[in-house]
Formats: C-alpha cells, structure tokens, sequence
C-alpha cells in the first residue's frame, strides 16, 4: 500500500483521489487492495459534457499548432514520468515492466505525431466547373469526444483519441474501464500539470478540456447518451460495441468502435519458422493473451504442421509466467476471476469440439492464492469449430492445418471479427496475395511480423465485428473533425452549378 500510495503521490495524486471511494481497486498481480476511487452518476456525467461542451466553445478558436503545444507539454509529463506511469500500469493491468513502459511509450509517440499533425490539419482545394470560383474543403473542430477505454490498455488507448482530438480542437471526456481506475487518474494529473504549465505560458486552455469520470457500463451509457457528444469512441468488446452504436446511430451522433479481435497467422512451407515461432508466441501468449491484436489461431501448412506445432508447444511450456514486475518473467496474470473462468469455458468448449489442449491450466495459487495465473494454453484443432471462432481474451492459441493458400485465407476470414492478421511466407506472390483484395480482410494484414504490436505511425482498426474504426496514425484524425466545402464567387456573375438557369 505504501509503494502505491509514494508512486500516486508522485504522479500528482492526492490520498483522497484513490481512497474513500466506491470503487475498490485491486491489483491482478496478487489480489492486494490498491486503492477505492470516487465513482460517478449519469447526473455527473451530464454535468461534465456540459462543461466540456463549454470548454470546446473556447478551444476550438485557439489556433491548431497552439494546441499541439499543449500536447506537446504533456508529452513531456509523460516522459519525465514514464517509469512511475508504467509501474502503475503493471500494478494495476498486470502488464510485465517491459510492456507497461511500452504503453506509456505509445503515449508519447502519439503526442509527437499530433504536434506535427497541429500543422497540418489540412483540407483540398477542387477545381470549380464555374469561372471565376475557387472550391475548397476545410477541417474544422468537431465537439465533445467521448472516450470509453478498456482495461487491457488502460492509457494508450486513451492517448491515441485524446491527442489527436485536442489537437484538432475539440474537448475530451473521459470513460475508463472500472478495472483500471488508477492509471486514468494519474494520467489525467499529468495531463492537468501540462495544462498548468500551458497557461503559464500565456496558453488559454479553458479548465474542463479533459475530464475523467469512473465507473462501470451506466456511467458509459450516460456518456453514450449525451447529445452534446459529437463523437463517441469507445474501446472494447464487441458486446459493448453492440450496445453503444446503436444508441449513437439513434441520435445522429458519430461513433468510432475499436472492438474484438480474432486474430490469425498463416504460416507457409517457405516460412523463417525461426521468425514465425518467435512472432506466435509473443503473439499468443505476450500480455497473458490480453491484446485485441493477441493471435488467437494459427492457420500452418500440412507440410510443416507437425514439426512447427511441436516447437511452439514446447517453447509454450517453457514461458515463464508469474510477478509481471520480476524481471524474466513474460507471462503476468489474468485481469480477474472471470478471465479466468471464460479460460476454462473455451477449453471446455474446445475439447468437447474435438480440440487436443495442453496448457490451461491455473498455476501459483500457493503464491498467489488471490491472483489468476494461467500455463499459456495450445489447442490442436480438427476444425475452425464455434470456439474457435469467438474472442476469448486469455492465452489460448488454437492450430489449424491448410493445404491451398485459398483455403488458409479463407479460414482466416471466416470468423465474425477483422482486427488483425499476418503471414510468414518468403514467397513473393503469396505475401502479396494476402495483402491483396483476395487476401485478409482486417484492418491489419502484416507479413514476417505477428499480429500484435502496431507502431503509431498507421491508422488502427479493424473490419466486421471489430467495429471498422481507424485510431492513431494516417489520417484518422479526419474522425475527429467535421468537414466543410466552402465555395467562392469571386467574379461579377451568378453562374449556377450544371448550367441551370435562372434569369430574372
Ligand atoms: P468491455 O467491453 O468489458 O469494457 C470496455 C469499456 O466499455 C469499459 O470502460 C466498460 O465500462 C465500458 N462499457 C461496457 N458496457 C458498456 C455500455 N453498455 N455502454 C457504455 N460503456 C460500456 O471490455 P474489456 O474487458 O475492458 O476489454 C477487452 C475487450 O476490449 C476485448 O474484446 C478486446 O479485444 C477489446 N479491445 C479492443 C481494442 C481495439 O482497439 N480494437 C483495444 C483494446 C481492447
């Protein structure tokens, strides 16, 4: 308690931020309380849009690269306080120290792509059929974005809307996974102290820019609800993401869903299986198998199949799992009970559906009797069967056989989601038709690299049941701005568009 209570402190937490609170937070390492945090009502939640909408009122006439200097400044708070946020994101996802500075890393790469984005928020200018017109697009700031962020990315997912739409003007509002209050409080300080040293500088950042409200799915659905929220962008499973578009469909608002993957690698007889185990295993079991991009099935030629599945599932038994925090260790636990419980369903499921599983089971209970440490699990499947085709959010790798390209693209496409994908090929024409119109139909679609682990630098997203928004990188920033088409007469005439007339 006292570690946790030093590394708030330092990250700009008062005691009665994490403590007196509804929401009792508790660490997946080994059960400890880390703290109970103030949760809101949908009447709070009204309350906060409102003054976020005031808040966008100002700051969407403050010139584009001045507000890339605040996100400029709060990647600085990020960087001097990386280590400190990452062992919080450790504490509290379970993330090994690696992974959780990685996160924050992300944080920061994303603040420095939208400080250059501040310059460039640029539109078109189109050739007008009429003489003596000039046609133009112009991106302008949109309102208030609602942000609804999972567990598994506590910050990063956060990062990714938040500096891209303060930076095209608009005011943020804030909707954490109740599993990870804590890292969203401290994020939020920093982003304040950011704000502080903004002002100081004669920035003109009005209070309520940013704002953070915990709880769990009501305080979301006030948030969904709100018509102030121009756009909602919500980070989770695909239940959720069932629920919340509608919602925003029904009241004409714009929704950005990031939901559930089912992620899948081929892997071809001219593979480096050197490489490919190396990325299958990261991608599998990396994280405890908690990414939205974690490879879920792994599609190998009937010609490598055997040899290949046995390297992974002896590397698999060989991953050391344990205190994310302990350096060797790769595998950090399950984010709760009911993690684990999904765990033991889908391997249910998995055998009764004709799966050989090795692994799976719970470990370190004399350790950690309040924690939910898991082997890495590997299932030999006869066939892509139900199981197999739903996201269960644990480190359960499933393996498959093809023969044809044709057939292994095919499996890999015939799930309900279209997150992320790859294949291990050194055959040209294979890489190239699985990047093709008639390869994978996800959002991601590598070759050589596993599926998990996108640089900031690409747009973020996925197909079908993934929801088919785009995050981050490229031009996804066009989601956090409204678009304009200005036309201007600057002749002496009236001509009319398609030659209509229309004389008096
Ligand atoms: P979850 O769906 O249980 O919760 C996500 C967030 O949605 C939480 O903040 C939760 O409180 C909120 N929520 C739940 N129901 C809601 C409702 N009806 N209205 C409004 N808000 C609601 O997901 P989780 O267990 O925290 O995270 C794991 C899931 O997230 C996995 O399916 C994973 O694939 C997905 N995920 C996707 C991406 C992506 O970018 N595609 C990234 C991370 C996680």
């Amino acid at each position: 308690m006292n570690e946790i209570k030093t590394l708030l402190n330092s990250l700009g937490l008062p005691d009665a931020a994490f403590n007196g609170g509804a929401l009792v937070v508790r660490s997946p390492i080994d059960g400890a309380v880390l703290g109970s945090v103030h949760t809101a009502s949908a009447g709070d939640m009204r309350e906060a849009v409102a003054r976020a909408h005031g808040a966008f009122q100002t700051w969407r006439t403050v010139p584009a690269p001045r507000r890339g200097e605040l996100v400029r400044l709060f990647g600085e708070e990020l960087r001097t306080h990386k280590s400190a946020l990452a062992r919080l994101v450790s504490l509290e996802a379970g993330k090994v120290t690696s992974e959780g500075e990685g996160e924050v890393q992300e944080m920061i790469d994303i603040c420095d792509f939208a400080v250059g984005l501040s310059r460039q928020l640029h539109g078109l200018t189109i050739a007008s059929e009429r003489p003596g017109h000039r046609m133009m697009e112009q991106w302008l700031p949109l309102g208030v974005v609602g942000i609804i962020s999972a567990f598994n990315f506590p910050v990063a997912v956060w990062a990714w809307n938040a500096a891209l739409a303060l930076v095209c003007g608009n005011s943020c509002v804030w909707k954490p996974s109740e599993k990870t209050p804590l890292t969203a409080l401290a994020t939020q300080a920093l982003f304040d102290k950011a704000r502080v040293h903004f002002d100081a500088a004669g920035g003109g950042a009005p209070a309520h820019l940013s704002q953070v409200l915990q709880g769990g799915a009501a305080v979301g659905e006030a948030l969904v609800d709100a018509e102030q929220v121009a756009l909602v962008s919500a980070t989770g499973s695909t239940r959720m993401g069932r629920a919340v578009g509608p919602k925003v469909a029904a009241r004409f608002g714009r929704c950005l869903l990031e939901l559930g993957g089912n992620n899948a690698i081929i892997v071809s007889p001219s593979a480096d299986l050197e490489l490919a185990v190396r990325g299958i295993l990261f991608g599998a079991y990396g994280t405890a198998g908690q990414r939205c991009t974690s490879t879920r099935r792994v599609i190998i030629h009937e010609s490598i199949h055997d040899e290949l599945v046995a390297r992974l599932d002896t590397a698999r038994a060989s991953l050391r799992i344990g205190n994310p925090l302990v350096a060797g260790h790769l595998i950090g636990p399950l984010i709760d009970a009911a993690a684990f419980d999904a765990m033991q369903q889908a391997l249910a499921h998995a055998r009764a559906q004709g799966g050989e599983v090795s692994g799976g089971a719970r470990v370190l209970t004399d350790v950690h009797p309040e924690a939910w440490y898991v082997q890495p699990a590997l299932v030999r499947m006869p066939a892509q069967t139900a199981v197999v085709r739903q996201e269960t959010f644990a480190p359960i790798l499933y393996t498959l056989k093809y023969l044809q390209l044709d057939e292994a693209i095919a499996l890999q496409n015939d799930v309900p989601q279209g997150l992320s994908s790859a294949i291990f090929t050194n055959d040209l024409r294979e890489a190239e038709q699985f990047m093709s119109a008639r390869g994978s139909d996800c959002g991601i679609a590598n070759v050589n690299i596993g599926t998990s682990g996108a640089e900031i630098g690409g747009a973020f997203g996925g197909e079908k049941e993934t929801g088919g928004g785009r995050e981050s990188g490229s031009d996804a920033w066009r989601a956090y701005m409204r678009r304009t088409t200005n036309t201007i007469n600057y002749s002496r005439e009236l001509p009319l568009a398609q030659g209509v007339k229309f004389d008096l």
